[in-house]
């Protein structure tokens, strides 16, 4: 006997993926239960995209409107040199898909609240376990019988037997690792560059673009526009050194704090605030499987195919990714494995497309010499110059693949 469908399910990782997830299985039904291993929604991060198809979920959701309410009102992005002197900017770009800056810029913590409240009042259970974290999972048979299940161990102690298990963890999840094997590296595709994000008081001079200075050395800073009063801060550094994101957040502000000294005010400005701000410290990569389920448990968003904050397809990639995946999982009469292959068949091309990034990347925008400086300069600004502007070559150049991607009626999800 089959069984028709996923009815409960335990989805770990409540950022984007989760929530988007959350929302669409409780909208067809299912029981869900998510744990986040934070002790509360985590509502930190910076500027992300949402573009092409991504934007579309959210119109899907009914939640177009409310993320338009509160986009972060970035007006373009502007590029300086060492010295300060502007080499080129960009206006925001007026189409869903391209430009460095995307019509739909929100901060991720906004995102991520607004998914979880879109979860209440629908037809399936959810359950939210706040400061609790898988810590044992086993596949019952893997199969397909009415006895198939995984049973699932929490830190917290509780037991229980999922349908279905969803890792949505973010690129180093460590559930994934458990399951898949490897340590925190395994699966990811390492881009040789670290970032620090930060919030800092927003200063008369911070306008409405996006500032985005190098400094050399592999360098860049960057001041972004909130919609709360404060600026964003980014400290970007090309680094083939392993592990600086393990270290001790004090340790790792020293770290950057030596590598910003004598950059000028930008980098001084954020590297200063690194002593009294949290920030957030990542390696950028990309999360790389050949198969993002086993038996039944599923990767979803950057756990299972990060394309790193460099792509600005991310968060899109996490939206589409959950809507297939719940449209597979609560297709009548579908069974489970055969859900995961079709969400699997339907979402890897878009992946696939999106984790091409542009030539270069990171290394373009993070120059490392002279000469580099001057390559990126020249790039910036004839495809920022005015004739280039009107061919809107710089929005086409800096296109992420946001439509590559035939997104499913799933009727049943409506
Ligand atoms: C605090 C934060 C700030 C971010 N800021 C930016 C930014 O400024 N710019 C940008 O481009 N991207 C940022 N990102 C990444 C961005 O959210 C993702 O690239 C994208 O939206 C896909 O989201 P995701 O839900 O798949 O993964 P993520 O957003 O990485 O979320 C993973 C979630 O899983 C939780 N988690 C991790 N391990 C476990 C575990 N073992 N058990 C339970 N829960 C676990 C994490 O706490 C987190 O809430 C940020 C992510 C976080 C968590």
């Amino acid at each position: 006997m089959t069984t028709a469908r996923a009815s409960k399910v335990l989805i770990s990782g409540a950022s984007i993926a989760g929530p988007a997830l959350v929302h669409w299985l409780a909208r067809a039904g299912v029981d869900v239960t998510v744990v986040e291993r934070a002790p509360e929604l985590r509502e930190g991060g910076h500027n992300i995209d949402v573009r092409g198809a991504g934007r579309e979920v959210l119109r899907r959701m009914g939640l177009e409107e409310d993320v338009l309410a509160h986009t972060t009102g970035e007006e373009g992005t502007r590029f300086l040199d060492e010295r300060g002197r502007v080499l080129g900017e960009f206006p925001a770009s007026t189409s869903q898909t391209g430009g460095p800056t995307a019509e739909v810029e929100v901060l991720r913590g906004r995102l991520s609240r607004l998914l979880v409240d879109s979860c209440e009042g629908l037809p399936g259970r959810v359950q939210w376990r706040f400061g609790d974290q898988v810590a044992e999972v086993h596949d019952r048979l893997g199969g397909d019988d009415d006895a198939s299940g995984v049973d699932v161990v929490l830190a917290s102690g509780v037991r229980e037997r999922f349908d279905v298990v969803v890792v949505a963890e973010g690129l180093r999840s460590r559930t994934r690792q458990q399951v898949f094997g490897g340590d925190r590296s395994a699966h990811v595709k390492e881009l040789g560059a670290y970032c620090a994000y930060l919030t800092v008081p927003r200063e008369p001079t911070d306008d409405r673009y996006w500032t985005w200075q190098v400094l050399g050395r592999g360098r860049s800073a960057h001041l972004r526009p909130d919609d709360e009063g404060t600026t964003r801060g980014l400290l970007t550094f090309l680094s083939d050194v392993p592990g600086l994101d393990e270290l001790e957040p004090r340790a790792a502000a020293l770290v950057v704090q030596r590598l910003y000294a004598g950059t000028g005010p930008i980098g001084e400005r954020l590297t200063a605030a690194l002593d009294t701000e949290p920030f957030y410290f990542e390696a950028l990569g990309q999360a790389v499987l050949p198969r993002w389920s086993k038996g039944r448990v599923v990767l979803a968003g950057d756990a299972a195919h990060c394309a790193s904050p460099v792509s600005g397809m991310s968060t899109t990639l996490a939206l589409v990714g959950a809507y297939v995946l719940a449209g597979e999982l609560t297709r009548p009469g579908a069974p489970v494995p055969q859900a995961l292959e079709a969400y699997e068949r339907t979402l890897r091309p878009l992946v696939d497309a999106a984790q091409k990034l542009p030539p270069g990347t990171p290394r373009i925008g993070n120059p490392r010499h002279t000469a580099e400086i001057r390559v990126l300069g020249a790039l910036v600004s004839a495809a920022s110059s005015r004739p280039v502007q009107r061919l809107r070559l710089g929005e086409r150049l800096i296109s992420p693949p946001a439509d590559a991607v035939d997104l499913p009626e799933h009727a049943h999800l409506r």
